[in-house]
């Protein structure tokens, strides 16, 4: 069947096949050339194996919860969004979030996902207790940070290269209400910005809309959104007697894709202006229910599709702190010159990573969605060289075209994986689109 991530790009015929129970998952692994997919929303080609794509979500069964600790024990395919549903109710929350509710359990783990509180408490490997992976011989596996800790360590961010993740044990946060304090400060360039984020260093929760068009004074001008979960105390009254009830969202969904010409230069940067002056107006503290604060993105289904059939292909690194300013202002001016701006400029404020391949480092992390065409593959490669240049490197969840080459410069860890992946013989069993590209 057709298969791609969510970017649509690249697109391949591979094999795919849905198993239900672990014998059958062995089956396929015995075959070789496997990856582990779950819910492909990985932007690029990292959960595609042309011969033999294995995706995890019959594998959808929580299995305990302990109500002292919230230790939640589940199988690979359970979805972010089911785990809220049960949880939220009884006070319990996702520990760390990406920007989507739809994505699994092991998708989560084997990209070891950031937050937007990555800054105060580390990726989502932190709050993972033990991982269950099947090996290259079909035997599964427990390992902790106790107990065959070398393949916990390289399986936290390892991009479903170690092997298949089959079930987990996570520790979620307890919350009192289902809503989040937000305070929306705009800024109105980059030095704003980034102060304004140095500021907040204790804010659990920061994330910065970034308008990727504006040049000049205003590079860099923002909308950062802050966050915090709210207590019982601080719901009005209305609210208090059920704090976790908020209105779900009626979800619209992309019926179809719209011709790419519509996503020009011009259209971005009206679409830039407008929703910075619209932030604007709505600068200042106030309660925003849990999924509209995380999960924006989620109320429109499919919005992969609204850059056309060719897809799209996301840029994402992180830059060290010392050189973030620098770095970011000349990813953004080479954006701006070359009028490919994105609707969707994310700046985030990354803190320590404890785990062995993951790929926050403290520090800034740009995100942007840019149209697929031969302009915004070239342009990709210059915001490539400039975090090269600046000693970032680049985030394989979103990767779907870099080059081994710029991998390998980029992050001096990949030797140290390829060779794990050697010595456990992982190597030919565990491969991906993506980790051939990068001879991983
Ligand atoms: C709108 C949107 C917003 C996002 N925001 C963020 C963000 O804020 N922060 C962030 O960190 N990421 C973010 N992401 C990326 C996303 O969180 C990761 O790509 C995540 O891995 C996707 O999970 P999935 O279940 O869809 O996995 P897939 O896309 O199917 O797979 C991703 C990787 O995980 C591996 N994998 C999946 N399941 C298993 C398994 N059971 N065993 C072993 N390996 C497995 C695959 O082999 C592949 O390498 C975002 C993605 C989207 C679409």
């Amino acid at each position: 069947m057709k298969l791609s991530g969510w970017g649509r790009f690249p697109t391949y015929e591979a094999r795919f096949s849905a198993p239900r129970t672990e014998d059958s998952l062995r089956e396929r692994v015995a075959e070789g050339r496997v990856i582990a997919r779950g819910n492909g929303r990985a932007y690029g080609d990292s959960a595609v194996s042309i011969s033999n794509t294995v995706h995890m979500g019959r594998f959808n069964r929580m299995i305990s919860f302990d109500g002292e600790t919230g230790q939640l024990v589940a199988e690979a395919g359970v979805l972010a969004g089911d785990i809220i549903s049960s949880f939220l109710l009884r006070g319990w929350f996702l520990p760390v979030t990406p920007g989507t509710k739809f994505v699994t359990l092991g998708g989560m783990i084997a990209a070891d996902v950031h937050g937007k509180n990555h800054h105060c408490d580390g990726g989502f490997g932190n709050f993972t207790d033990w991982v269950d992976v099947m090996g290259p011989d079909g035997a599964i596996i427990r390992c902790s940070r106790e107990e065959n800790t070398n393949l916990f360590c390289w399986t936290l961010g390892g991009m479903g290269l170690t092997g298949v993740i089959v079930r987990a044990a996570v520790r979620l946060r307890p919350v009192e209400s289902g809503w989040i304090r937000q305070k929306m400060v705009p800024t109105a360039n980059l030095g704003e910005t980034i102060d304004a984020f140095e500021a907040a260093q204790d804010s659990t929760y920061s994330v910065a809309w970034i308008d990727c068009l504006s040049k000049g004074d205003r590079l860099g001008r923002s909308l950062i959104m802050f966050g915090e979960h709210a207590t019982v105390d601080e719901l009005d009254e209305s609210r208090k007697s059920n704090p976790f009830k908020c209105i779900p969202k009626r979800k619209l969904s992309m019926p179809l894709s719209p011709p790419a010409a519509l996503m020009n230069g011009t259209f971005v940067r009206v679409f830039n202006a407008l929703y910075y002056r619209n932030g604007l107006r709505k600068a200042g503290e106030g309660l925003v229910d849990w999924d509209s604060y995380f999960y924006p993105l989620d109320a429109i289904l499919n919005w992969n599709r609204i850059y056309g059939r060719k897809g799209f292909a996301q840029f994402q690194c992180v830059l060290p702190l010392e050189t973030s300013h620098l770095g970011l202002q000349a990813l953004l001016e080479a954006i701006s010159a070359a009028g490919a701006g994105s609707f969707l400029a994310v700046l985030k404020r990354l803190g320590e990573q404890s785990s062995r391949f993951s790929f926050p480092m403290p520090g800034y992390t740009l995100a942007l969605d840019f149209p697929m065409s031969s302009q915004t593959l070239q342009l990709m490669e210059q915001l490539d060289e400039i975090t090269l240049e600046h000693g970032g490197r680049f985030y394989l969840a979103k990767d779907s075209r870099m080059s081994a080459e710029t991998l390998w410069q980029s992050d001096t860890r990949t030797e140290g994986f390829v060779q794990m992946r050697d010595d456990m013989g992982l190597r030919t069993i565990f491969t991906s689109e993506q980790s051939q590209r990068l001879q991983l």
